[in-house]
C-alpha cells in the first residue's frame, strides 16, 4: 500500500506525516490490519528494537478529587466503588514500588488524585521520590500529580524526579466536553513547566471517549509539537459511576489502528501502552507491542491489570524482550538532543492530567451494530496493593 510505505520512510526519517495520512490510517479497513501493524513496525524497531520498557503505577492518594474529569473513576461524584484513600507514606510507596522494580519495572510513576498539589504535598512527594530512590538503585521516578504551580517542578526535579506526566487526553476542540473545571491549556501549561525544569515530559491521550478520528489526530499532533519523550495511549475503561460509562466504542482492531497511527506521527518517542489494554485488546494485546515499546506492568490506578508475570510472559511469547536498567530508553538523537538542551523533550524531530484510573457491574453497554459489547466482566476495581494489605501485582 503506497500509504504504508510513504508512512514507513517517513517514520525511519522522523518525518511529520500529513494529517490526512494520519485520518487514512485509522480509516483502514480490518482487511489490511496486519500490513498496518507491520507497517508501524518497522518504526518502532528502528528507534527501539525489540525492547519493552515496564513502568509500574503507585496510587499515592486515590479518590475525592474536586475534578470533574468525565472519564475518571476518582472525580468530583463518582460513583465508582474504587479504593479511597488519602497520602501513602513515603515508606509505604517505597514498599510498593520495590515490588515493581522486582517485577521488572524501570519507572516507577507515583500519581495522586487531585487538582494539583500543595508546595506541603510536593515535600510529601520528594520525600517518597527520595526514599524511592535510596532502596531501588537506577529506578526512574515519574511524577503525577495534575496541574503544577511556579516552582514546583524545580522542587521535584532537585528531589530527583526523572519525570513529570500530565496527558492532554483528548484534542483542544472538544476538551471542555470532558472536564469543565480546567482547561486544556492548563494542561499544556503544565507539560511545558516539567519541560523547563528539566524533568523528562510524559503525555499521552485517551482513546474510546466518543471522539472522532479528526480529534485523534489533533491530539496527536499536538503532542508532537508539544515534544514529550513518552506518550501513553490509554484506552477508556468504562467504569460504572461515571459519565462515561457507556461508551464502549473500541474493538481491539481500531486500538491497534490508533497505536499504528501514534507510532507514525511520533516516531521516535516511548510510545506507551496505558489503561484499557486488557480490556480493550484483549487477546490481540501481543500485536500491540509491534507498535508500542513500553507498557505499564501489573496494576492500574484503581482497576487491576493482567498478573504481572502474563505481561512478561506475553513479552516473551512474542518474541520481545524487558528493557534493562542500564540500557537507554530512547534513541541516541534525542537523550543528546536533552543533554544540550540542560547544559543551553518529546515527539519525532522535535508531554497528562493524570493516569487512567479505571467497577463491576452486570449491566450490558449500548451494543449499537458496528459497536462492540460492554465488556464490563473484564473490568476489575483494584484491590490489592497501594493502600491496601494485600500483595501488590507485580
Ligand atoms: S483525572 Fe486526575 S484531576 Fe481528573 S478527576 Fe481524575 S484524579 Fe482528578
Amino acid at each position: 500500500m503506497d500509504l504504508l510505505n510513504t508512512l514507513v520512510d517517513k517514520g525511519l526519517r522522523r518525518e511529520l506525516p500529513t494529517r490526512e495520512e494520519a485520518l487514512a490510517v485509522l480509516a483502514t479497513s480490518d482487511d489490511d490490519l496486519l500490513e498496518v501493524v507491520a507497517a508501524a513496525g518497522k518504526v518502532r524497531r528502528q528507534w527501539f528494537g525489540r525492547r519493552v520498557k515496564l513502568n509500574y503505577l503507585v496510587n499515592l492518594k486515590s479518590g475525592l478529587c474536586p475534578e470533574d474529569c468525565s472519564y475518571c473513576s476518582q472525580r468530583l461524584g463518582s460513583k465508582a466503588e474504587i479504593l479511597k484513600y488519602t497520602w501513602l507514606k513515603p515508606d509505604e510507596a517505597s514498599k510498593a514500588a520495590a515490588a515493581g522494580v522486582a517485577g521488572g519495572a524501570k519507572r516507577v510513576c507515583l500519581v495522586a488524585s487531585g487538582r494539583g498539589p500543595t508546595d506541603r504535598d510536593v515535600d510529601r512527594v520528594s520525600q517518597t521520590i527520595e526514599a524511592i530512590k535510596e532502596q531501588n538503585e537506577g529506578v526512574e521516578v515519574c511524577a503525577c500529580l495534575g496541574l503544577l504551580s511556579a516552582g514546583q517542578a524545580d522542587r521535584l526535579r532537585s528531589a530527583g524526579a526523572d519525570a513529570y506526566n500530565h496527558n492532554l487526553n483528548t484534542s483542544e476542540g472538544t476538551y471542555g466536553d470532558i472536564t469543565t473545571t480546567h482547561t486544556y491549556a492548563d494542561r499544556v501549561e503544565t507539560v511545558q513547566q516539567a519541560q523547563a525544569a528539566g524533568l523528562s515530559a510524559c503525555s499521552g491521550l485517551i482513546a474510546g471517549m466518543g471522539e472522532s478520528d479528526a480529534d485523534l489526530v489533533d491530539v496527536v499532533f499536538s503532542l508532537r509539537e508539544l515534544d514529550p519523550d513518552s506518550v501513553p495511549v490509554n484506552f477508556l475503561i468504562p467504569f460504572e459511576g461515571t459519565p462515561l460509562a457507556k461508551e464502549w466504542n473500541l474493538t481491539p482492531q481500531r486500538c491497534l489502528r490508533i497505536l499504528a497511527m501514534v507510532r507514525f506521527v511520533c516516531p521516535d518517542v516511548e510510545v506507551r501502552l496505558a489503561g484499557g489494554r486488557e480490556v480493550h485488546l484483549r487477546s490481540m494485546q501481543p500485536l500491540a507491542l509491534h507498535l508500542v515499546n513500553s507498557i505499564f506492568l501489573g496494576d492500574y490506578l484503581t482497576s487491576e491489570g493482567q498478573a504481572g508475570q502474563a505481561d512478561l510472559d506475553m513479552i516473551a511469547d512474542a518474541g520481545f524482550e524487558v528493557e534493562g536498567a542500564g540500557t537507554t530508553t530512547l534513541p541516541r538523537h534525542r537523550t543528546d538532543a536533552a543533554a544540550e538542551a540542560e547544559t543551553g523533550g518529546g515527539c519525532g524531530s522535535h508531554a497528562g492530567g493524570c493516569a487512567p484510573c479505571g467497577d463491576v457491574t452486570d449491566e450490558p453497554g449500548d451494543a449499537e451494530a458496528g459497536t462492540p459489547g460492554a465488556r464490563t466482566d473484564l473490568v476489575a476495581v483494584r484491590r490489592r496493593g497501594a493502600g491496601t494489605d494485600l500483595a501488590p501485582n507485580a
